[in-house]
């Protein structure tokens, strides 16, 4: 079985630039009620007032962290589930 990543996502830090939407525009999306914020799309992401979560696979980690690079305000991270490794930003 492949590895399992978390993505963790302080959304009140958002400044809307769109670049994660423009690097993975399957994965972000703004949403449509608090416009100022990027979401996630994936029906599987946990939202908090603060937070959003989304466990995703293995195959899914180059596009994800390509997202989260280029994010100005570095309000993402992602570990790695099993060993609670951080994978960005680098330790
Ligand atoms: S790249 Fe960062 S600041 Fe820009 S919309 Fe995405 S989460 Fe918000």
């Amino acid at each position: 079985m492949g590895k399992k990543y978390k993505l963790i996502y302080q959304r009140k830090g958002c400044i809307g630039a769109g670049a994660c939407e423009n690097a993975f525009p399957e994965a972000w999306e703004f949403d449509i009620d608090k416009s100022e914020f990027a979401t996630l799309k994936s029906p599987d992401a946990i939202k908090n007032d603060d937070t959003e979560e989304l466990v995703f696979t293995e195959e899914l980690l180059e596009q994800y962290l390509e997202s989260v690079q280029v994010c100005p305000v570095a309000i993402m991270e992602i570990i790695e589930v099993e060993t609670g490794k951080k994978i960005f930003p680098e330790e």
